[in-house]
């Protein structure tokens, strides 16, 4: 990476620090691995499997088994019931972080620790020196970020379980950050602090529009966000130009930090009042983004993994701008960044930095079912092969050992000694809109629950398959249903399909039914009904194309669009839920 580039002598450092960690990156991961076992030999979970402070890597490996979050379930149990005894980690659990990922229905309790705060901190502050590589001039205005926090819960011992992006946002770390020119947002941080969601979105965007011109670079962490902000401003603009013409906020903004921070530049300005109204009111909102904020150098957005189906309709929105995806991180631990944040979303390539953790990784061949007997070898990360995939198995400083993240990755490369990976899918993964993870089993099971409100009509449900349709804001599950009749022609009524809706919402994870009913990022889900033997016709098609008929499985998902459009075409009625599932912060009890 061109250090000499750099744009200010903080930058280079920083750069410098990416290519030493990268150049030593076999070093950096021995280190940190031994580093962490020193410091949690003395955990409960080391000690059972013998691990002691001169532990090396391979005895590591041959004496601590791979696990995922259910073996680890009853350890994390005990925490967060109020254990304080060293039972993964050496150092006070600080916190939970809720991940995105369930189990159960329930989100995953990531356990962490203070420093990780500042292990987190290193990688963000990565991300603009990289970006000034490429994009000169940053420092001559402010980025448009959409950031939210989401509601939080305490344990039954009193430990706070959030998000990993509500707990940095509501850190020092983020509140209390040093004046950096090439960081300055629009958004007040009381507005990003505020847990209404409303009224933090009307804030931000109200702040956005005011400083319209000084905006550089709009975002979101993930595309979802940002469509989500997107459709916000296509149904509160007027409201939105009523304050700006007016220089008053909105009586419906009743949170006094948020009304603090808006009064300092909220000033009647009847001409951009007028612009809104003049851009919004059509229904046209292509390249909406860059008539409003028309300095606008690119979006900074993820749209790698599940978020790829957004693409096209940022591109509308936006008028093609480039999409940066920068940072590949999770509740467990931010893995790493893209060093080359300007390229093409189908080329990102996500570098894992070494000093985040012990990353080891599981080789990954979909064609052939996984052995467990001997247990499959896993590489590190200095070892991998270009073109292999692996799914990606971590050691924190925190009290993971050797877990499994549940992250396909495939090596694309190297930058120095460090890989670089392309972000293939989530493990088990078929439904996805925004943070949600819906698996096969979980809509199995909510087929399963709906479908038993048909039994009284004498209606089952013979075969089903799914799209997340992302084509309107916000996007919505589809599930498309072959219904078999006890007798011909008599259909359940429309309210009874409804309901079937509604039902299946009420099964599916906690997380779906957070945006569902707390934060409105996704839509009702639908059912739409086929003609009787559709889903043949489907498997004909897939054996035209090359399917083996004895091996044939109907797909859970589909997303290919010819296949899509076969299922639409034979639609018979479509049905949505006619209300929100219910959802509340507090999790249900084990
Ligand atoms: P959570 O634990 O809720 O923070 O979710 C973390 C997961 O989000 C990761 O394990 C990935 O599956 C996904 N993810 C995070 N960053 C990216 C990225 N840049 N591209 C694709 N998927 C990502």
């Amino acid at each position: 990476m061109a250090v000499q580039s750099a744009a200010t002598e903080s930058d280079a450092q920083k750069l410098k620090f990416i290519e030493e960690m990268t150049k030593a990156t076999d070093d950096v991961q021995q280190k940190v691995l031994a580093e962490i076992l020193s410091r949690n030999a003395e955990t409960e979970y080391l000690r059972r499997y013998r691990v002691d402070k001169e532990t090396d890597r391979d005895q590591f490996k041959a004496k601590v088994p791979v696990v995922t979050y259910e073996d680890l379930q009853p350890a994390i149990q005990r925490i967060a019931d109020g254990d304080r005894s060293p039972i993964l980690c050496s150092h006070p659990i600080s916190e939970f972080l809720t991940s995105s990922g369930t189990s159960a229905g329930e989100r995953k309790l990531m356990p962490t620790i203070q420093e990780e705060l500042d292990r987190r901190q290193i990688l963000y502050s990565l991300l603009m020196p990289v970006m000034n590589l490429y994009v000169p001039g940053l420092d001559k205005g402010k980025g448009l970020y959409f950031l939210f926090i989401k509601s939080e819960t305490k344990t039954p011992g009193g430990l706070p379980a959030r998000p990993v992006l509500t707990s940095y946002y509501k850190s020092d770390h983020f509140k209390l950050r040093p004046y950096d020119p090439f960081n300055v947002y629009t958004s007040p941080t009381a507005a990003i602090l505020c847990t209404d969601s409303f009224q933090s979105m009307y804030a931000q965007m109200l702040c956005g529009l005011l400083q319209r011109l000084d905006v550089l670079r709009v975002g979101a962490v993930f595309a979802s966000g940002l469509l989500r902000a997107i459709r916000f401003l296509q149904l509160h603009w007027r409201d939105l130009a009523d304050d700006i013409a007016a220089g008053t906020l909105s009586a419906k903004i009743t949170d006094p930090s948020i009304r603090g921070s808006v009064a300092e530049i909220l000033k009647p300005d009847k001409d951009l009042a007028e612009f809104i109204v003049s851009e919004c009111s059509s229904e046209n909102f292509a390249g909406i983004i860059t008539r409003i904020w028309p300095n606008t150098k690119y979006l900074d957005v993820i749209v790698t993994g599940a978020m790829a189906q957004y693409i096209p309709t940022l591109e509308y929105y936006s008028g093609g701008l480039p999409m940066a995806c920068t940072m590949y991180a999770s509740s467990e631990c931010y893995f790493g960044l893209n060093l080359k944040p300007m390229c093409d979303p189908s080329e990102v390539s996500y570098t894992i930095m070494p000093n985040m953790a012990y990353f080891e990784f599981l080789p990954h061949d979909p064609t052939v079912a996984p052995k467990l007997d001997p247990p499959p070898h896993l590489l590190d990360l200095a070892d991998v092969e270009v073109g292999k995939e692996y799914e990606l198995v971590i050691t924190t400083y925190a009290g993971l050992y050797r877990y499994r993240v549940g992250d396909i990755l495939r090596v694309t490369g190297f930058h120095n000694a460090a890989p670089q990976f392309r972000f293939v899918r989530r493990k088990n993964v078929i439904l996805s809109i925004e943070s949600d993870k819906t698996d096969e089993a979980e809509l199995q099971g909510a087929v399963e629950r709906a479908s038993a409100l048909l039994r009284p009509y004498g209606a089952t449900v013979v075969e089903y398959t799914s799209q997340a349709d992302a084509t309107k804001i916000p996007g919505h599950y589809v599930i498309y249903w072959e219904l078999l009749l006890k007798e011909e022609g008599k259909w359940p009524e429309k309210k009874v399909l409804n309901d079937c809706c509604l039902e299946m919402e009420e099964a599916m994870n906690t997380v779906y039914r957070q945006s569902r009913a707390a934060d409105g990022s996704i839509g009702p889900l639908e059912i739409r009904v086929v003609k009787r033997g559709t889903f043949e016709e489907l498997m004909d098609y897939a054996i035209s194309r090359g399917a083996s008929i004895n091996q044939y499985k109907v797909p859970r998902c589909v997303t290919f669009p010819p296949i899509i459009e076969l299922l639409d075409s034979r639609v018979i009625s479509a049905h949505f839920s006619p209300a929100c599932p219910k959802w509340s912060p507090h999790r249900r009890s084990t």
